[in-house]
């Protein structure tokens, strides 16, 4: 039977489709500012602001009815000066150019300021998964894999999950691209299942990283952990993580939410018990829980509740002009990628309120991801003993340089964070593009 190619028309547009573009501009205000600071000119900051390499392909999947769709994909490799490049790839109806290139440059500066041997690049397909079958979801991994396959390699540029995307995805993806290269290379991926080369604690690491990132910042603010009461936009698997392992650090988290909406204890959730409840009930989403323990809130009244911490942890863009003047937290530790706008950002710096910026707050999922590349290239297994404690010393190692830095110049901790970024990557190109 012959097959037609039809429009799209499994995606929704749900949220501003500009957002994409305002973390592609307010990633490059960032650097712009941080070479202001660091004296960089016009001609090398070029080079830092513009991606490497571009990619945009066409993935003609057939769906489960018969149809042929074509679904669109980007890779942008913003930077590779530093090592290859790395970054996640989202799976979301949403995913634009735009926001492809931010994300990648943000990713960048996070491997970067963690001092990882690495250069920044993200990847992202517009589809949404939660209309498409198993058998969908691994045709469009295994297309996009396919197309990627002379782009990318461990040496070149090494994908991982983000947004919608897990190691059952990574699996197909390392599969796909080993049938097209006839080459065993397990880590032209990170994120993998541990029985295909992957790392113990990859899946928790972005979460601790945070959970530990918002401990330090308490810390520093003399507010006692025990003591703290966090609140978590976003219940997938950075704000998830995060919340168990507040939670085993005996911190209070009163609130979190997720798409289907938020749960609320101002003496705090039973956060495993709440974990264990929905995993057994797909599609995994709050509303799903019955317990009686927490009362049900939206997703808007979450931002605005009283707290010491709030941590979103889902999509960009959440912290805006409109939504910062609600909120009342003394600190934000930024789990997602961009989830404050440059406007959300003065607004908070004017109320005092402290921001971890996402370049640092969420880097423990690449640091680890970076574990599990070093292990596929040597050989070796790691235990998760080891991926715990290596982990912890480099967010803390990143976490003091980023605060001393920003005591130092007397700047915010995200310029801070990029200050050092932007200088790593600066002097590498200097050294590379200086004239003989
Ligand atoms: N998607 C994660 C991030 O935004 C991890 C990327 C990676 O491990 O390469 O940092």
């Amino acid at each position: 039977m012959a097959t037609t190619i039809e429009p799209r028309t499994t995606t929704t547009r749900v949220v501003d489709a500009k957002q994409g573009s305002v973390l592609l501009r307010d990633s490059q205000q960032n650097v712009r500012d941080a070479a202001e600071t660091l004296e960089i000119g016009r001609s090398l900051f070029n080079l830092l602001d513009q991606p490497e390499r571009e990619i945009t392909v066409t993935l003609p999947v057939e769906l489960d009815d018969g149809r042929v769709e074509a679904f669109t994909g980007y890779r942008v490799q913003h930077s590779r000066v530093l090592g290859p490049g790395k970054g996640g790839m989202r799976f979301h109806p949403d995913s634009d150019l735009d926001e492809v290139r931010g994300l990648a440059a943000l990713m960048t500066w996070k491997c970067a300021l963690l001092d990882l041997p690495f250069g920044g690049a993200k990847g992202g397909v517009v589809c949404d998964p939660s209309v498409l079958s198993t058998g969908e979801l691994a045709r469009i991994t295994r297309a996009f894999a396919n197309a990627l396959t002379p782009m990318i390699g461990s040496r070149e540029d090494v994908p991982a999950p983000d947004v919608n995307t897990d190691e059952r995805m990574m699996a197909w993806f390392l599969d796909e691209y080993e049938r097209r290269t006839g080459k065993h290379d397990p880590s032209v991926v990170t994120g993998k299942p541990i029985a295909l080369g992957g790392i113990p604690g990859r899946g928790e690491s972005t979460g601790r990283g945070v959970a530990l990132i918002t401990v330090a910042m308490l810390e520093r603010q003399w507010i006692k952990p025990r003591n703290a009461r966090v609140v978590i936009q976003g219940f997938g698997k950075v704000g998830s993580e995060a919340a168990k392992r507040l939670h085993e650090l005996g911190v209070k988290v009163i609130g979190i939410s997720d798409v289907s909406g938020g749960l609320y204890n101002p003496d705090g959730l039973d956060i495993p018990r709440i974990a264990q409840s929905i995993q057994c009930q797909p599609p995994k989403l709050l509303r799903e829980y019955g317990g009686e323990d927490a009362q049900r809130i939206s997703g808007e009244e979450m931002l605005s509740l009283e707290c010491d911490v709030l941590i979103p942890a889902a999509l960009e863009g959440v912290i805006t002009a409109e939504t910062a003047p609600q909120i009342n937290a003394k600190i934000i530790v930024e789990g997602a990628n961009g989830p404050t706008t440059a406007e959300g950002d003065r607004i908070l710096d004017e109320r005092g309120i402290l921001v971890a910026p996402d370049i640092l707050a969420n880097a423990g999922g690449v640091v680890v991801s970076y574990f599990e590349w070093l292990q596929g290239l040597q050989g070796n297994r790691w235990t998760l003993d080891s991926v715990r404690t290596q982990l912890d010393a480099r967010m803390r190692d990143a976490f003091e340089a980023v605060v001393s830095e920003s005591e130092r110049r007397k700047i915010s901790l995200r310029q801070a964070a990029y200050v050092i970024a932007v200088e790593r990557v600066a002097r590498a190109v200097s050294l590379r593009w200086s004239p003989m």
